[in-house]
């Protein structure tokens, strides 16, 4: 490992300080005990930090004895990032501060536009009018993401299914030539996986499973609070891990993927073989918890899937926990418990696994694009 000069490490401890005082308002004292610093060191970045404007001091901590310190805090204002969600149903546009709250965002429709290039002229007007009073040196740059699959260290939109407007489209670069700033790309299920580790449910999990049910089944794998990507990036496509050998052929190549199964369409319609038709998992359920044992019947067939694919990844990675996240989240306590009860082995033997579902508040999408961003900003690992 190459060794940092001065300066480098300078600025490699001036992101820790940040980073921890972004997870939670921390005291001097405690940021010196979290990085190993001395108080002085401690003192010095906080002093800089302070000036630059990018924290304060805000309430007093409760102490036991003696004088409560004083605990530091992330100014919201001090830098914005914009976020750039791609659907299939369309666009959403937004803003986030420095605290990962969205304060701005706007839904655009799929069909008004012609070409890649037209949507991306009308939105850089959009982020012109929304970061009208963010601009200069507060704006971080946009964070944009999409289905998969796409190459996110070249910014390229590649072959999603059913987004054939934006196949194989550099839309980083783009967006950069057009906007003059950073522009990251990432498969919209990964870039939740890394904002629930920033800012929800993964807080408390370290290394998890964020596994996204809608039309598609999506996952995003953090291990020891860092995204995994995997040798070219595409690492824990889930949807496409195979519970039934001698499956239905995917469009992968693979045979009886999850997806095939369990994503949300495909349930329902095993649903009506069953002689049930429900025009949504949210009207499914309702039914469920209503007291039908025939809709109960469902929801327990679509968690000994899941189970099944995300035994395996649990089993692969050791990890403390699954977080639902997509359409499955809607009144989530059943399916969440029968997960809880399917999800068998060998971890099983040594710890529970807790399956809970994301605790992004706000607009999800918008947040967990524009903190590909913000984590560049705290210098997380992405
Ligand atoms: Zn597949």
């Amino acid at each position: 490992m190459r060794r940092l000069n001065s300066a480098e490490m300078k600025a490699e401890n001036r992101s820790r300080v940040l980073s921890c005082v972004r997870a939670e308002p921390l005291s001097r004292a405690d940021l010196a005990r979290r990085t190993g610093l001395t108080r002085a060191a401690i003192t010095g970045i906080v002093d800089g930090l302070i000036a630059d404007g990018l924290i304060v001091e805000g309430a007093r901590a409760e102490a036991p004895v003696g004088r409560s310190p004083i605990l530091l805090e992330v100014r919201p204002q001090a830098r914005f990032a914009a976020g750039l969600n791609i659907s299939r149903e369309g666009y959403v546009l937004g803003l986030v501060d420095l605290c990962g709250d969205v304060t701005v965002a706007q839904t655009y429709a799929a069909d008004e536009f012609a070409s890649p290039d037209e949507a991306l002229d009308f939105l850089c007007e959009e982020l012109k009018r929304l970061t009208a009073a963010h601009r200069g040196d507060r704006f971080l740059g946009v964070g944009i993401t999409a289905p998969g699959p796409l190459d996110a260290a070249a910014g390229r939109i590649l072959h999603p299914p059913n987004l054939a407007f934006w196949e194989d489209f550099p839309v980083a670069d783009a967006l950069a030539d057009r906007w003059g700033c950073p522009v990251r790309l990432e498969n919209n299920a990964k870039a939740l996986a890394l904002a629930e580790k920033d800012y929800g449910a993964g807080r408390a999990l370290g290394s998890f499973l964020e596994l996204v049910v809608d039309t598609g089944i999506g996952a995003g794998i953090v291990l020891d609070g860092t995204l995994f990507r995997g040798t070219s990036g595409f690492g824990s496509e889930l949807g496409h891990c195979s519970v039934d050998l001698h499956g239905p052929l995917c469009s992968c190549g693979n045979r009886g993927c999850v997806e095939l199964y369990a994503a949300i369409p495909n349930i329902l319609r095993y649903a009506q073989t069953q002689g049930m038709c429900f025009s949504s998992w949210e009207a499914l359920v309702d039914a469920a918890e209503g007291g039908d044992a025939s809709a109960r019947g469902v929801v327990e067939q679509e968690a000994a899937y899941l189970a099944c694919a995300a035994t395996n990844a649990v089993n692969l990675f050791d990890l403390a926990g699954v977080v639902l996240a997509g359409t499955v989240t809607y009144r989530h306590a059943l399916l969440a418990e029968l997960l809880e009860q399917r999800m068998g082995g060998i971890m099983r033997h040594v710890r529970p696994i807790q399956v809970c579902a994301s605790a992004l508040t706000g607009d999800a999408a918008v947040l967990s694009s524009a903190n590909l961003v913000l984590a560049d900003f705290f210098g997380n690992k992405r």
